[in-house]
């Protein structure tokens, strides 16, 4: 018996028994379509929870499901042994899943509570209690470790529940919300020690379903994050400074101290020789931190292999961009700027010109840096089809101001604003406003689009003034078509590799769960297969059940 069992729901439950053509929603994450990936908070929750002695086990459901198509879910629920079970609402992309695996969780083990927490889930906390009776509560907020360490030692009991703030729960008919007051203002109490997470995750019931999301044993990533909260308010973002103030009540961003990063990435790198995402932009968890924190990476102490930056706006020509690319790994940065033309970028909330961007590309491609990304996207206010269609003609422009023998260093995406903007952003509250027309306003709403939807274009939940969702998806199609087309000629991918992707593309085929549309997964991340990533010395067990379940032994 677990005291917490935190299950990962696919976006949309019934995935198996449709055909749908979920386009390129995904296509520049590591997730599938189904969003397969779970928050970083599970792996927060579960290590802060291990920790403080309590039993807690993560099953990746959506992983689960994609990779085995014989996994029967009711039969897995009625072996459940959990005092508590949380799911996931996070990204809305999980409205439809969350809800319908607590209902089905409910109707086979009533006696079972359950428990719904992330972002999305603090904002429609009140219809999430008011119209699904099956949940019985919400943790609120951006942070929930202590607030479900105090719902375990209640007990379910509604006298201790009115004493544990940033909670909503249901005393009989009457909905019960306390406030939310727990916000802490730095992460140190929640950085995670991988692994000795991982092999307690190893010797859980379920000991590999844990990974973070299905591609996990043949592509790893690591994520460490540095910090919550946003000082930047994208329109669309629903981690922005507006959303972080407006719903979770947090005024600053909390950052995670230089020794709590080295600590969690040796925890990783350690053990496990795969790449690592440093995510939110270094510089917003302070300069005298970020200076520490750089010695700290500098030092011997730590065996970086591939690690990933990313900036959300380009720093400035100074030293930085040096600094972090002389580290002693393949050193990768991202930035979204979002579009190429300037005013549409600084209207969605970018503050910077394409004089800074090239600057910092250029930096970038004449540093040691393995390579710079950049990430597009097709769906922003002001935004016509054809501005989003010109996207190959500017990169091909900027990469003519780059010598031929650095192109290399230099890489671009664009993927469309899919399937949601966020709730909680500014876009969603002032939609008309900003330019947004919505098709989903509240959490019900998001269900229904996503279980009725049987092509990506249709779960949109918006449009703008400027594009309908047809012309989104096809001025994607273009856009991502021309950005493959360029790529090919410069020589960044493999060209047959772009051949195939673009006769897809124009012939509107329905990709495999597993597949890209418009991207080659090659060019996302570098990455090797876990098993040979592995140390020698993690945990044995782990290691032998990944093998086992990849018939390697
Ligand atoms: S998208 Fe914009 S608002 Fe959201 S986290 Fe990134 S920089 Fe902050």
């Amino acid at each position: 018996m677990v005291d917490l069992l935190l299950i990962h729901p696919p976006s949309y439950l019934r995935f198996r028994e449709e055909r749908r053509k979920y386009g390129p929603i995904a296509d520049v994450i590591p997730s599938t379509p189904l969003f397969d990936m779970y928050p970083y908070g599970f792996l927060s929750i579960a290590n802060y929870l291990a920790k403080r002695g309590y039993k807690v086990d993560i099953f990746n459901l959506a992983a689960r499901m994609i990779m085995d198509p014989y996994f029967d879910l009711k039969s897995y629920i009625r072996k459940i042994e959990a005092e508590l079970v949380g799911i996931d609402l996070h990204w809305m992309v999980h409205a439809s899943g969350a809800i319908d695996l607590a209902k089905s969780i409910k109707e086979e083990r009533p006696e079972l509570p359950i428990m719904l927490g992330g972002l999305s889930a603090t904002i429609f906390h009140e219809e999430i209690l008011s119209k699904y009776d099956w949940i019985d509560l919400a943790v609120l907020g951006d942070t929930t470790e202590p607030i479900i360490e105090k719902v375990l030692d209640s007990r379910m009991s509604i006298e201790k529940m009115r004493e544990i703030p940033n909670l909503a729960y249901r005393d009989g008919r009457r909905i019960i919300v306390n406030d939310i007051v727990y916000v802490p203002n730095n992460l140190d109490e929640f950085s995670i020690d991988y692994h000795a997470l991982f092999s307690s995750l190893a010797r859980s019931s379920e000991p590999v379903w844990w990974i973070p999301f299905a591609d996990f044993i043949e592509h790893p990533i690591g994520a460490i994050i540095l910090f919550k909260g946003c000082k930047y308010t994208c329109l669309g973002c629903g981690g922005s400074a507006y959303a972080y103030s407006k719903y979770f009540k947090r005024r600053a961003v909390a950052p995670k101290s230089p020794n709590s990063v080295v600590e969690e990435i040796k925890s990783i790198t350690d053990y496990m020789k795969i790449p690592i995402f440093l995510v939110g932009d270094i510089r917003l968890i302070g300069m005298k931190n970020m200076e520490k924190l750089l010695s700290e990476l500098k030092s011997e102490r730590i065996d970086l292999n591939t690690v990933f930056f990313e900036f959300f706006t380009p720093p400035p020509p100074q030293s930085l961009v040096n600094d972090l690319a002389s580290l002693d790994a393949e050193v990768f940065f991202q930035i979204s700027p979002e579009s190429h033309i300037e005013s549409i970028r600084r209207y969605y909330g970018r503050p910077y010109g394409n004089e800074a961007l090239e600057n910092f590309i250029s930096q970038s491609v004449h540093s040691d840096a393995r390579r710079i990304d950049l990430y597009f996207l097709v769906g922003l206010p002001k935004q016509r089809l054809e501005d989003a269609a010109s996207l190959p003609r500017y990169l091909f422009g900027l990469s003519r101001k780059i010598d031929k023998g650095r192109i290399e260093k230099l890489d671009f995406f664009v993927a469309p604003l899919a399937p949601f903007i966020d709730p909680g952003s500014l876009a969603f509250d002032f939609s008309e406003k900003l330019g947004y027309r919505l098709k989903a306003k509240n959490l019900e709403d998001h269900v229904k689009l996503i279980a009725g939807s049987r092509d990506w274009r249709d779960m949109l939940n918006y449009e703008t003034k400027w594009m309908n969702a047809g012309e989104i998806a096809k001025a994607t199609y273009i856009s991502g078509r021309g950005l493959l087309e360029l790529k090919k000629e410069l020589g960044l991918v493999n060209s047959q590799a772009a051949e195939e992707m673009i006769a897809k593309i124009d012939s509107e085929y329905i990709q495999d769960i597993m597949e890209k549309e418009t991207v080659i997964p090659e060019d996302l991340y570098p990455s090797v297969p876990i098993y040979s990533a592995i140390e020698g010395n993690i945990s044995n067990v782990l290691l032998s059940i990944m093998k086992n379940i990849l018939g390697l032994e």
